[in-house]
This record gives structure tokens, C-alpha cells and sequence, in this order.
């Protein structure tokens, strides 16, 4: 299960706390500044902090209007099966060092870019910047047996999408094929995600938009293209100091 560890602390794009962090940088300026989620903006509770036995993490108040919106919303259907995949916390800070490499950083904007319509100006370096956050505040680099491609591929779970009409979307985790017992060595395998529409959770007709396959193949043919090159990216590589 991936808990929201990470938000920022008094106002959007400010310091990235944990719970534990940022009830004592209240407690150090009594004052009850608010937490809010990198994604939304929401303000956000910390919970757990301190108790025995349980994860410390950060939850979103209970209203509904923003399940689906956001990314990070624990009720949100978006990870699906994600969140009951076993960790593997070590082979997470290993892969979480090499995505941190320029050339993995550049491939990322380049995929969220290109997803995101591929026009210019079409994902700013700053909301990318908010994708990488999310994606690490949830821990994304600790799902057993993933490898970088599917860490570029769950990227992209993590940002919602517009038709050119305006109307939003995001994709979500769907196995193809319903299997009761799938070896933990393969989760991954048959696994699409699935374009729904952000209003109504509704999945979203192939004839408007095709499911995107989890497979290393995919990825590789979507960047073996590239637009980006380093100078592109200055903000990214400054803000997570590469
Ligand atoms: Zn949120």
C-alpha cells in the first residue's frame, strides 16, 4: 500500500514536509499552518504521527467531489490493484537514485510531455516538477519487481488530461484479464491503463482514446523519438539538483 508521505508545508510549492515534520514546524511556530497535497492543493490532515503500529502519512478530508480529481486521493480508482502490490523498499532506493539521472529525468518529461498532447507549452517544467513530487511522495520506486520503464509508465497516473474540447481525463490501472492469483513476480503482466473521463469516473471509449499497454516495449517506442534535449530542462535538473 502506498501512503501519501510527503506535502508541501503552508503554501503550494513551499517545503516538502512529512507528517511527523510538519506537526513539529507547527508546533516550533504555534501556529496551525496548512498541509497541502502536491496534486490538488487541498488542504490535507497528518495522521499516525507518533502512534505505534501504524504508518505515518498524509490524507485528504473526507469530500467527495475530489476523489477521482486527484491523483493522490487515497479512495482514488487510479492505482487499483497498485496499492495492494508487495514493496521492495531497497530495490526502491536504488531505482529511485537512477531515475534522478538526467538522461532518466529528460526520458520522463518527454513521455508525460508527449501523453500530456506533445504541444508546446503543453506541460510546463513546473507541473512536471508536481508530477515527480507526487509520484514520490507516494513512493512509486518501492512496488516489488518494477523496473524504470513501468516507473515512466506510472508517471503518467499521476497527472489528469484534457480532449481539445476541454473535457478531462486521466488513465487508471485495469488487468485485461481478471486473474484471482497472480504470482508476485508478475503483476504486471496484462495490465493497461485505462482512459476515464475525470467528471463521472466513466471509462472512456477506444474510439476517443486508446488504453496506453504497461509494457517496456510501449515506453521504449514512445521515447525513441526525442524533442528534449538538457538544455530544454534547466528547472527540472536545478530544482532536483542533478
Ligand atoms: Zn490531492
Amino acid at each position: 500500500m502506498s501512503l501519501l508521505s510527503k506535502a508541501y508545508y503552508k503554501e503550494k510549492g513551499g517545503q516538502l514536509v512529512t507528517p511527523s515534520q510538519y506537526e513539529a514546524n507547527n508546533r516550533a511556530n504555534d501556529i496551525e499552518y496548512p498541509a497541502l497535497c502536491i496534486s490538488c492543493n487541498e488542504p490535507l490532515f497528518s495522521y499516525g504521527v507518533n502512534s505505534p503500529n501504524v504508518t505515518e502519512c498524509f490524507k485528504h478530508h473526507k469530500a467527495t467531489n475530489i476523489i477521482h480529481k486527484c491523483p493522490l486521493h487515497s479512495s482514488s480508482a487510479r492505482n487499483g490493484f497498485l496499492d495492494r502490490t508487495p514493496l521492495d523498499i531497497e530495490n526502491g532506493m536504488s531505482l529511485r537514485n537512477e531515475f534522478f539521472k538526467k538522461e532518466n529525468l529528460l526520458c520522463a518529461y518527454e513521455l508525460c510531455h508527449k501523453i500530456k498532447g506533445g504541444k508546446s507549452g503543453c506541460l510546463s517544467q513546473s507541473e512536471f516538477i508536481d508530477i515527480i513530487q507526487a509520484a514520490d511522495a507516494t513512493g512509486i520506486w518501492n512496488y516489488k519487481g518494477i523496473k524504470l520503464w513501468g516507473i515512466m509508465i506510472i508517471l503518467l497516473l499521476k497527472s489528469n488530461y484534457s480532449f481539445s474540447s476541454g473535457i478531462q481525463y486521466y488513465y487508471k490501472f485495469k488487468r485485461k484479464k481478471i486473474r484471482r492469483k497472480c504470482p508476485e513476480n508478475e503483476w504486471w503482466n496484462d495490465v493497461i491503463l485505462q482512459p476515464c473521463f475525470l467528471e463521472n469516473n466513466k471509462e472512456v471509449d477506444e474510439k476517443y482514446k486508446k488504453c496506453i499497454p504497461f509494457s517496456e516495449s510501449w515506453y521504449q517506442k514512445q521515447i525513441s523519438t526525442r524533442h528534449f534535449k538538457e538544455e530544454h530542462a534547466k528547472i527540472i535538473f536545478s530544482y532536483f539538483k542533478v
